[in-house]
């Protein structure tokens, strides 16, 4: 590595711990943590890199906490972001496919509150999806894998006319164009009954399911506006999903979402634990503890979590449960959605840009027989700039603005996922967690 450059420090760093003769610094644009001789830093600070050894300054350049004194690292990252966003040469395509927008339950914070909640995908629209899937491999021959993740509505409702035939046909259309194909199942779990799994699992190529649960018993009950009976046969069908998926030896990965505001954490908690001690729980299901929140046409909840509220939660859940603490690694975008590679695509084969628009029909940026345009809504999404106050953040590397589809619904207003001071305990636990192990 060429040391002879002018540096100077990365905007990017941010001291994690300074004790005795040393500082640690986390580099959030490139995801590393290293830790300094405190004279080493202060020549840093005073951009004096004479007196340190060249194969010391080769080591902290490669871990991206000096930086050229002329490179302009937010620059550098928006580049990344819109070369990540409008490249036509990725290797993956990727759909979320709504078989239908009918839904056996009434969550309160439901998006689709105020979508005319029937309608399953019709044979024809199938056909022509497959169609329109054929095309675009066949016109692009660097895509060499497909993504489809089945959502709703309740996607299961649409096991038998939409599910199987539409998953088998696109299977057998990319093998026969020599790319990979792998589902995705975003459900409630009510229907995931066991004379399914084999069709999904065995055959289907289904790699990841997620369902969620908002307390237990009664709790679920009542948010879900469903009977206890059918909290039952949801924890049912997951710990039999579990147990089956272990026992078959299939590589498919469960997601339970754990939905919570300030009422419901306590529950949630015993929840997850007393799925843990299930005979039938094995480590395919990993919990995930999600922050409600309003959205789009939810009705209001009185009790969401401020930031700071839910990454107190979220810390406690993962201590509670003995979960690794995931190192916030820096990201291109800040969701796939927001990349020329990702559709979704409604029952009538109209074409969206994020999941939570599905059935909105004045955001429909085209459709599976014309294909996209580029129509005022998806130039809106798609260019939406990042706002003032995420190009000063320094964590802006590991976060990229938040959801762009809530931005763009609150005039590019962003409400913050992350503060830096829980990100640096994370960092902190899971250094320590490393140290132990
Ligand atoms: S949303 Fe908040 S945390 Fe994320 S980059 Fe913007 S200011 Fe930073
Ligand atoms: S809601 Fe936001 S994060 Fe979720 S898919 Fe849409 S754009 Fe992405």
């Amino acid at each position: 590595m060429n040391t002879d450059h002018a540096w100077k420090l990365s905007y990017y760093n941010l001291i994690i711990d300074n004790f005795n003769d040393v500082v640690c610094i986390w580099n959030t644009k490139h995801g590393s943590v290293v830790q300094l001789d405190k004279d080493i830093y202060s020549c840093f600070e005073k951009n004096f890199f004479d007196s340190i050894p060249s194969s010391d300054l080769a080591s902290y350049i490669k871990e991206g906490l000096l930086v050229p004194q002329d490179l302009d690292e937010q620059q550098e990252i928006l580049f990344t972001a819109r070369q990540r966003q409008y490249s036509l040469g990725q290797s993956s395509l990727g759909f979320v496919i709504a078989p239908t927008v009918a839904c056996n339950f009434r969550c309160p914070y439901c998006f689709e509150q105020g979508i005319d909640r029937c309608g399953y995908m019709s044979k024809e629209t199938q056909r022509l999806f497959i169609d329109f899937l054929e095309k675009l491999l066949h016109n692009n021959a660097n895509i060499k894998n497909v993504r489809i993740t089945w959502f709703g509505g309740e996607p299961l409702l649409a096991y038998d006319s939409v599910i199987v035939p539409l998953q088998s046909k696109i299977i057998a259309l990319c093998h026969k164009m020599n790319v990979t194909v792998a589902f995705s199942i975003i459900t409630n779990g009510y229907f995931l009954t066991s004379e399914k799994l084999d069709f999904l699992f065995k055959i289907g190529q289904t790699k990841f399911v997620q369902l969620t649960l908002d307390g237990s018993g009664e709790e679920y009950a009542k948010r879900k506006s469903t009977s206890i009976d059918a909290f039952y046969r949801v924890v049912d069908n997951l710990l039999n999903l579990s147990d089956y998926l272990h026992k078959n030896t299939i590589d498919a990965k469960i997601k339970v979402r754990l939905n919570v505001d300030n009422d419901n954490y306590e529950d949630v908690k015993n929840l997850a634990l007393s799925l843990k001690s299930d005979s039938r729980f094995c480590d395919n299901i990993d919990f995930s503890l999600e922050r409600l929140r309003k959205y789009g046409h939810c009705q209001e909840l009185q009790s969401f979590c401020t930031t700071e509220e839910f990454e107190h939660l979220k810390y406690d859940f993962n201590s509670f449960l003995e979960k690794s603490f995931k190192f916030p690694e820096p990201k291109t975008v800040f969701c796939g959605q927001h990349c020329m590679n990702v559709f979704c695509v409604g029952i009538n084969g109209e074409l969206y840009k994020c999941e939570h628009d599905i059935g909105i029909q004045k955001h429909a940026v085209g459709n599976i027989r014309n294909g996209l345009t580029y129509n005022k809504y998806f130039l809106d999404f798609m260019d939406l700039p990042l706002p003032k106050k995420c190009l000063s953040c320094k964590i802006l590397p590991v976060c990229m603005g938040g959801c762009p589809h809530r931005r763009l619904m609150n005039n590019n207003n962003t409400e913050c996922d992350f503060t830096i001071n829980n990100l640096i305990k994370v960092v902190k636990h899971f250094i320590s967690e490393k140290e132990v192990n």
